[in-house]
């Protein structure tokens, strides 16, 4: 039968164990092995059921058994010193407090997804991963992060598999009463709830729940409450479900919303506003809206100024350099939300279009774009690797015509994993009995702790690991065949499925084609042929998901559960359904090569790789993203890319060749060649040096740590200026619109400069030029040179910028500027010059776009 009904009743801890909910409500546990032992002390049994999760945990515990662990004083002490130790945490000083300078009292930090912890499905890849660690390592660092997001209801779907290997999707419910979640209430103990309105007079209402993550709070809006009819209360259904409208509600409500939660969350709980606004991906774009909003509509700013120091204060983050990863939406669809009746008399819809329009070469008249928006409403961007950099520069350039790619104000911080989240405990141990501590990891000495623990201990540790892998790969081995129709009976194989003394490679991720999960599959012989191989086989450990819409990565998928179904193959080669964090913690330190095959430069970072390297597995990569960044050699392979082959066939044959061919002549090889005591000392060194050369760089706090330093600080400096009393905005603002207006009246005249004879190295190169501004001042431009090394055919590599200045005011708008130019390379030397506007509170020379060159 069925309920018609369903509620949640929750356990009442008796008096003395009450610290242990605080322990429980704050995810820091998900990082914190003794407080998760603790909760395995509450009831083993139990505890595995409820696959580790604590509020599953009380639930299902008896009373009996909870008053018998409020009676026992050792466990009573457990309890309070651990809770003490979270205290600890939560208040005493850590390096943002040690730092002094002019930092941001709070950030926020938007994103559409959160991966904190399996028990809070609310990601779907490595977006959602990326934006939990940056809010753990903020909480590490004492970073005054306050994340925002959505709380969907189904989450993202769970993977199973057809009998023929087709993927199958289940959306589970979320309980919010099951959640590790408190909601957050007015002072009067109400519900807290923001509305957005929505055309036709209806009103888009959510409510908001608060996540513990350490230090850090995250709030979570959530459409499904009783005043909303029933389309609105769906908008947080599902995470990337439906179809582009409704997805542009969960936009609105994730941007808009966000920012009316993060007031309502200030008022009530007293915590400063955040100066800085940081969006992760273009989803949340809309934030900059509401925050014009706000500053036309209650502060009387007119728009022009409040958008400046809207900007001022926003760092956008771009994540994907596939242009179908990237949200467009018809512009109509834009007109219909923003216009009409649910216009906002200080946010014009002919504005907010204009912000989206891909009015550019090659752009495309009638679509809204996120990712143009969000470049245009951040003073400060950046993609993940220095590589995503680069690409992203080439990406949008058509935003910044006058200027060369590399000028294109985009800049890089590689992406970091958060290694308490990440290092098996198995490993920590092994650092901690070799001297190190849990600090070590994030800011120790990698090399002399590395260094002090014997080869044959991190040879057994990585067995044991392996082992871990082995057992948890059949499991689910087993449970996935018994979905897909298989009996008991004839499961007997999976008992011998993989083998922990086997070479074991691990290749998870999403499924977009540019991954390109079937690419062993080019030449299935020659693979058999490496698993199979008699005296140094290797085994693969496959998964991923597939977007639900996507049939092309379904297909893939299936091709490569065929493949692994075969009976000749299947103990060597297994498909695990279902890649999540629960299925990720033991398989990257189970893993000894950690293989990834992108189409470059598709891939903008990845950080599966990072969190293998943590755990002594070897990258086997494609130069792409960081791994194109921080691969030096000797921490891994290379896969040699084909990047340039225009056939696409003929690209993967090729680099799925050479990537044969590494493993049979380079990895196993030295993977098998052991010494007497049985140890391949060879790849223990490869280990070694993984771990020194990467450990430190591939870190969450350094990722967070640059973010503060290049982009929070600068911004928050960047929104006191304008946003004191607006008058630096005001002002601002007009500067840009005379600039614009007068600009087509800049020329430069005539250029001046010794060119007679050959210059010798360490010489100076005398240059004046001879400008007109119109109605400009000398004050309002900068007058570069840009110098370097030029080609055949003239073309400047890299160039120098040198800032040339005033000498003489001639005649109404005619200026003469001078200025010396170092010649510190020998060979073929070139300059040019060009004008640029200039103004004190620009973020860089770039941003308005334009740019005079002689003619
Ligand atoms: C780390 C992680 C990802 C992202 O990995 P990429 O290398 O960026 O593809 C995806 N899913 C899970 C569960 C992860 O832990």
């Amino acid at each position: 039968m069925r309920a018609i009904r369903r509620l949640t009743v929750r356990t009442v801890l008796p008096e003395p164990l009450a610290p242990l909910g605080e322990l429980m409500t704050n995810l820091r546990w998900s990082w914190h092995q003794p407080t998760r032992e603790l909760f395995a002390a509450v009831e083993p049994r139990v505890w595995e059921q409820v696959h580790h999760d604590p509020v599953r945990l009380l639930g299902e515990v008896p009373p009996e058994r909870l008053q018998e662990l409020a009676d026992d004083p050792k466990f009573l002490d457990r309890v309070r010193s651990l809770h003490e130790d979270l205290q600890r945490y939560l208040t005493e000083p850590r390096w943002y407090q040690e730092n002094d300078g002019e930092l941001p009292a709070a950030i926020a930090y938007f994103s559409p997804e959160f991966g904190i912890t399996h028990v809070l499905p609310q990601y779907s890849g490595g977006l959602g991963i990326l934006a939990g660690d940056h809010l753990k390592a903020a909480s590490d660092l004492g970073v005054p992060i306050v994340g925002v997001g959505l709380l969907y209801r189904y989450g993202y779907f769970v993977q199973s598999l057809s009998r023929e290997g087709w993927q199958q999707e289940r959306y589970p419910i979320s309980d919010p009463d099951n959640l590790p979640l408190t909601l957050l209430r007015e002072a009067d103990g109400t519900a807290a709830r923001v509305r957005i309105g929505m055309p036709g007079g209806r009103t888009l209402a959510a409510a908001i729940w608060l996540v513990h993550v350490g230090r850090v709070p995250l709030l979570l809006l959530d459409s499904n409450v009783e005043e909303n009819g029933t389309a609105e209360r769906e908008v947080t259904d599902r995470l990337y479900g439906g179809t582009g409208e409704h997805r542009l509600l969960q936009e609105m409500l994730l941007g808009i919303g966000g920012v009316r939660a993060l007031r309502v969350y200030s008022r009530v709980t007293g915590a400063p506003a955040p100066e800085v606004f940081h969006t992760n991906e273009g989803h949340a774009g809309f934030l900059g809206l509401e925050r014009i909003r706000e500053l036309t509509e209650e502060a009387g700013v007119e728009f022009d100024a409040a958008m400046e120091a809207t900007r001022s204060g926003t760092v956008f983050t771009t994540h994907t350099p596939v242009p179908a990863g990237i949200d467009r939406f018809p512009r109509e669809l834009i007109e219909q939300y923003f216009g009409g009746d649910n216009a906002s008399r200080g946010v014009p819809v002919e504005r907010i279009l204009a912000l989206g329009s891909e009015d550019y070469e090659g752009g495309d008249p009638g679509v809204f774009n996120m990712a143009v928006m969000g470049l245009r409403l951040a003073q400060r961007a950046n993609g993940v690797s220095q590589l995503h950099g680069q690409v992203s520069r080439e990406m949008f350039s058509g935003l910044w015509p006058a200027f060369d790619d590399k000028e294109v104000p985009i800049a890089a911080v590689t992406n970091g994993v958060h290694s308490p989240t990440w290092v098996a405990p198995e490993v920590m141990t092994l650092g901690e009995q070799n001297g190190s501590d849990a600090t070590a990891l994030t800011s120790g000495d990698w090399e002399s702790i590395v260094a002090r623990i014997p080869d044959d201990q991190i040879w057994s540790t990585k067995r044991l690991l392996r082992q871990r892998l082995v057992e948890d790969a059949r499991a689910r081995l087993r449970a996935s065949w018994r979905q897909r129709g298989a009996t008991e009976a004839e499961l007997g194989w999976i008992d011998d499925a993989l083998d922990p003394d086997v070479l074991t490679i691990g290749f998870a991720r999403r499924v977009p084609s540019y991954k390109r999960l079937t690419l062993m599959l080019r030449d299935p012989d020659r693979l058999k042929s490496l698993l199979l191989h008699p005296e140094r086989p290797i085994q693969l450990v496959i998964a991923g998901k597939a977007h639900p819409a996507d049939d092309g990565g379904k297909r893939l998928i299936q091709e490569m559960v065929r493949f692994a179904d075969d009976p000749e193959v299947r103990h060597r080669i297994v498909f695990l359904p279902n890649y999540d964090m629960a299925m990720a913690l033991p398989l990257y330190p189970g893993c000894d090569v950690w293989l990834n095959n992108p189409l470059r430069p598709y891939e903008a970072c990845g950080t599966s790789g990072m969190k293998a390297a943590l755990n002594g597995a070897l990258n086997l990569s494609i130069r792409d993203g960081w791994w194109d960044e921080w691969f030096d050699g000797e921490n891994g392979w290379a896969i040699p890319s084909a990047q340039g082959v225009e056939n696409t066939d003929h690209r993967d044959d090729l680099e799925a060749a050479a990537l044969y061919d590494l493993i049979e002549n380079e990895v196993a090889p030295r993977f098998y060649d052991v010494n007497r005591d049985g140890v391949p000392s060879r790849w223990v060194e490869l280990m070694r040096h993984t771990l020194t050369s990467l450990g430190p760089k591939v870190q969450a706090t350094r990722m967070v740590r640059e973010y503060v330093e290049q982009l929070y600080r600068p911004a928050a400096r960047a929104g006191h200026q304008l946003n004191s009393d607006y008058d630096g905005a005001v002002e601002l603002a007009r500067w840009k619109q005379h600039v614009r207006s007068v600009w087509h009246e800049v020329v430069i005249e005539h250029v001046e400069s010794d060119t007679t004879g050959v210059f010798e190295l360490g010489e100076s190169l005398r240059l004046r030029v001879f400008v007109f501004l119109g109605s400009l001042t000398p004050d309002d431009v900068d007058v570069q040179v840009l110098h370097g090394r030029v080609d055949e055919s003239d073309e400047l590599r890299d160039p120098h910028v040198t800032s040339l200045t005033v000498t003489e005011s001639y005649e109404p708008g005619r200026h003469r500027f001078d200025g010396d130019v170092m010649l510190d390379q020998t060979g073929a030397f070139g300059y040019t010059v060009r004008i640029v506007p200039r103004h004190e509170l620009l973020g860089n020379g770039s941003e308005l776009g334009m740019a005079t060159l002689p003619h």
